[in-house]
């Protein structure tokens, strides 16, 4: 059993101790990993000052060409270094290596380079003009790093969100302070051992750790150094975070909760459905923003459908990180077991029909101490029950029936939330139909995840405010600046 680690602050290119430590446990075992460093104000002041110092130093007067290449060498690094990562990564979360190599560490590393192309190939717009006294003028924009960003980061995708985020800022010229989820501390404090190895300047990639109010995170998003704040989690964070941010006018984006629909049509390519519906429910443990918690079936193959959801979930094999064949990890805490497990309650209160699961599995040995639960489907409960009207955040749905377009649409949106659909049809009009009908911003048809890192992602309504992704991320990470120079 390896040494429980110490995650240290990251502060202008050095690994800094605090006076309070608080415990970071696997959720697979619940054995101890480390000792976690919580950032007071004095290392959150002293990160947003080194961020700020290297606005002003070496980084802040670094040619884009330059930027795009130590960006690249932070991705290779971060490849080079791919098992340290993969081990902090499903360590901290537990879910499946498999999951963990193909997406959470690729996808981290990859942030990086994508928005240093974005960045190094962005055209800007110029307009001549005539002038009242016959001359001309000439405008043009220039795009300029914002300055110091807060990144405050969820725990569900601890390296992706966080690089998601830390890529488009750096490749705009900003720098960052970093508050990963006090549930994941890892693989943020390891990046500051790569950021050091390629040579990108001391103060440039910040870490403070620590919890969200009156700690490291309310200290950060108030604190006035910082210029911008970014930040992937719950709508309820995310009112507390637009609150500090009110105070200096500073901009936000935000992504937030979902409560996110599949619809299934009766002319659905029904193997395929079956397969991207069991994968948009229990991915992740249905830790993922962009899961699906709601189902609704068109009537003809309504019942066809909850069983063949119901052999999938009951296939899947739930077991720990590096064991083979594994699709289920463990949720991220016991505290988060909790709730979801409240949820499981409510749904039986309601009376709902258990089709699967509904409780935790016996896990065997040390693995019993895991945050474990099974994966649940339910039909038969009305749509203002709490189970189908609230996230929940775990291996869960609801499968209710429909009849027509315009009442999937409906049911659909009638929700606070606005993040992400999937549509299954073989009906190319209905898809195009009903892409443009649900209320959200990102709509598969006949897929789920697919992400194309240059398309806008965000959510409307409560599931957030602005988009990020290609040049979309640069409408936050910088100031467009007009030049109208007359002649
Ligand atoms: P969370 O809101 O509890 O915490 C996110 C981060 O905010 C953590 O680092 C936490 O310490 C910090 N925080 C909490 N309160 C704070 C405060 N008052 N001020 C400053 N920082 C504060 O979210 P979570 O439980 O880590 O993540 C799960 C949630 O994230 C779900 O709601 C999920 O839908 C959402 N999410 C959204 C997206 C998206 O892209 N829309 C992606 C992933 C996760």
């Amino acid at each position: 059993m390896p040494e429980p680690k110490q995650y240290l602050n990251f502060i202008a290119g050095q690994f800094v101790a605090s006076s309070r430590t608080f415990e970071n446990r696997a959720p697979a075992d619940d054995r101890l990993l480390g000792q976690v460093h919580e950032a007071g104000a004095a290392e959150v002041d002293a990160a947003v000052a080194a961020a700020r110092g290297a606005m002003a130093g070496e980084w802040g007067r670094m040619t884009v060409a330059r930027r795009v290449e130590l960006l690249h060498a932070v991705a290779d690094e971060i490849d080079r270094r791919f098992d340290d990562f993969l081990a902090a990564e499903i360590a901290d979360t537990g879910k499946p290596a498999s999951v963990a190599s193909h997406i959470d560490i690729p996808r981290g590393a990859a942030n990086f380079k994508v928005f240093a192309d974005v960045v190094k190939n962005v055209p800007s717009e110029s307009f001549e003009m005539a002038t009242p006294d016959g001359g001309k003028a000439l405008n043009y924009a220039v795009r300029k790093p914002v300055g110091v960003i807060a990144v405050i980061c969820p725990w569900n995708l601890p390296l992706l969100l966080m690089t998601w985020k830390v890529g488009p800022a750096l490749a705009c010229g900003n720098a960052v302070v970093v508050k990963p989820s006090e549930e994941t501390p890892a693989t943020a404090t390891l990046l500051g051992e790569v950021m050091n190895k390629v040579g990108i300047p001391a103060g440039v990639y910040n870490v403070v750790h620590g919890f969200g109010p009156g700690s490291a995170g309310e200290l950060l998003t108030r604190h006035p150094g910082v210029d911008a704040i970014t930040f992937t989690g719950e709508t309820r964070t995310g009112e507390a975070i637009m609150q500090a941010a009110a105070k200096g006018v500073r901009p936000v984006s935000l992504e937030l909760g979902g409560k996110n629909a599949a619809i299934v049509f009766a002319d659905c390519d029904f193997d395929k459905a079956v397969t991207g519906v069991t994968r948009s429910v229990f991915e992740n443990c249905g830790q993922v923003c962009l899961g699906t918690e709601r189902v609704y079936v068109e009537r003809p193959i309504f019942e066809r459908f909850v069983q063949a959801l119901k052999a999938r979930a009951e296939s899947l094999k739930i077991g720990p990180p590096e064991e083979k064949g594994v699709a289920l990890g463990p949720l991220i805490s016991h505290e988060h077991r909790a709730k979801v497990l409240s949820y499981y309650e409510k749904a039986r209160a309601e009376g709902a029909t258990v089709v699967t699961g509904g409780g935790t599995p016996r896990m065997p040995g040390a693995l019993a101490e895991g945050a474990w639960i099974q994966p649940t489907i339910w039909t038969g409960l009305p749509e203002s029950s709490a189970v189908i009207r609230e996230e929940i955040f775990g291996p869960c749905c609801h499968i209710a029936p429909f009849d027509s377009e315009d009442e999937v649409i409906a049911l659909a949106n009638d929700t606070p939330y606005g993040l992400a659909t999937s549509i299954w049809t073989e009906n190319l009009g209905r898809a195009h139909r009903m892409a443009g009908a649900v209320d959200v911003g990102i709509c598969w048809v006949n897929a789920w995840f697919l992400r194309d890192l240059r398309t806008p992602f965000g959510g409307s309504k409560a599931s957030g405010i602005g988009r990020e992704g290609g040049v979309h991320s640069l409408e936050f990470y910088t100031e467009l600046r007009n030049v109208c120079i007359k002649f």
